[in-house]
């Protein structure tokens, strides 16, 4: 039986973020992805902040750069958040960014199968022992830890029955040709009508390309789809006219797992990225949490494969570094429903004639930090007197959670 010291069930950008520094370390790394090619099929914004993509050095992926955020409320009052020439973040074509990483992973020698995927496994003693399907054939593998990185809908963490994320948002998307708008700046749309509890987005995608999407909690649907979200966006009186004569060219759907799960470990088994439920409940994005998790794990999991730590109370330590990240999505997501999602529109629209006043606007484009909005979000509640009665609304829970 062919072993390897760790075998990662999905090849995408977090899975390849682990293969790459686990092979760096000599750590016999096998890379399991069910597609044929790497990248395709996706769904993504395509954000990735400057600090993850520092980590992979992968700028020739980048097809736009973005340098503020223009956001509408639900009765069309503008917020524009950011300043001209000061990159908040980046847009990158998925397909070549995730083959980027891959390919770093693949450098370091770690092992990629594609069209793979785990039929069953099994803890044992000294390892996991897994039945894999390679091109349309079944084969017995054997590793000392099994990582799944396998996106939102995991099988490993369905498998290995780990819990699930606290929320499942549920996210639409169009490429679209034919768009105008404010050079290297994307647009957030507000309101019950277009985007119940969140925000539809427009963001440009280079070379006169743009990508129009909207997240939603299911919750929050009462009976809409989400793609009748994206079409009530589309024909939306205030916005209609913004989005005639575009030609749509690609849409896809897909969910987005915001909340990590409570055990992302077991015996010689853990989960990464969307898997364990990384993605941030203030904008969705998954790529620059997981990188971050890769990052504050990777020395210690490397000396407990190296030493055969794996069982889950080694785990457990490695896996308390979450805590932080943790605590961190949940105050963002009490800001998020106190600010954005529980506010009725009228509520929404004072709260946009708020954020508009100069003082509050410097204040926001100074301390504000769309990956890690905490520290804005209570300076916020602190310093502008009516969102105090706003916080007292929230209470201890979000200043102290
Ligand atoms: C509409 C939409 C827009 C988004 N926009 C952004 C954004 O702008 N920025 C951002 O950071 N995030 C965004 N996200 C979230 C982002 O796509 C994910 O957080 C990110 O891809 C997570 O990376 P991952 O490696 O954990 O999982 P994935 O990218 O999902 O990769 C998992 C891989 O595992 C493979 N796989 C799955 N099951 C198996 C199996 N059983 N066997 C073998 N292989 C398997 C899959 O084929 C895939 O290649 C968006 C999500 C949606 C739905």
């Amino acid at each position: 039986m062919m072993h390897f010291q760790v075998v990662i069930v999905g090849a995408g950008p977090v899975g390849g973020r682990l293969a790459t520094e686990l092979a760096a370390s000599g750590i016999s790394t096998l890379m399991l992805e069910e597609h044929a090619e790497i990248g395709r099929p996706f769904q993504c914004a395509g954000l990735v902040n400057p600090p993850a993509m520092d980590m992979v050095g992968l700028h020739e992926t980048i097809l736009q750069n973005v340098d503020g955020a223009l956001i509408h409320s639900p009765t069309g009052i503008q917020v524009p958040v950011g300043s001209p020439g000061e990159i908040r973040t980046h847009v990158v074509c998925r397909k070549r960014f995730d083959q980027g990483v891959v390919r770093q992973a693949m450098e370091e020698g770690a092992h990629l199968w594609l069209l793979s995927k785990p039929l069953d496994a099994t803890v044992v003693d000294d390892g996991v022992n897994l039945l894999v399907e390679r091109e349309g054939e079944k084969i017995e593998i054997s590793c000392s830890l099994l990582v799944g990185a396998d996106g939102a809908h995991s099988w490993t963490r369905r498998h290995f029955k780990m819990g699930k994320p606290k929320e499942m948002m549920i996210g639409f998307q169009t490429d679209v040709t034919g768009l105008s708008g404010k050079e290297n700046w994307l647009e957030m749309y507000t309101g019950r009508d277009v985007a119940p509890g969140l925000f539809a987005w427009v963001i440009p995608s280079g070379q006169g390309t743009h990508r129009i999407g909207v997240w939603a909690r299911p919750q929050e649907l009462e009976g809409r789809s989400v793609e009748q979200l994206y079409d009530a966006l589309l024909s939306h009186p205030l916005w209609r006219e913004r989005f005639t004569g575009m030609k749509e060219i690609a849409r896809y759907c897909g969910p987005i797992p915001c909340g990590i799960v409570k055990k992302p470990f077991k015996d010689r088994v853990m989960l990464i990225g969307d898997a364990a439920g990384m993605a941030k409940p203030t904008t969705g994005g998954g790529i620059g949490p997981g990188f971050r998790q890769i990052e504050l794990i990777a020395s210690e999991l490397i000396n407990a494969i190296e030493s055969e730590h794996l069982l889950a109370a080694d785990l457990a330590i490695i896996c308390n570094s979450y805590k932080a990240m943790r605590k961190e999505q949940d105050r963002a997501r009490a800001l998020r429903d106190l600010l954005v999602t529980l506010p009725a529109d009228d509520e929404l629209d004072n709260i946009f004639t708020m954020f508009n006043r100069p003082e509050i606007l410097e204040l926001i484009n100074v301390k504000g930090d769309i990956e890690h909005p905490v520290p804005l979000g209570l300076t916020l509640l602190k310093r502008v007197p009516e969102f105090r009665k706003l916080a007292l609304k929230a209470g201890i829970k979000i200043l102290f959670a």
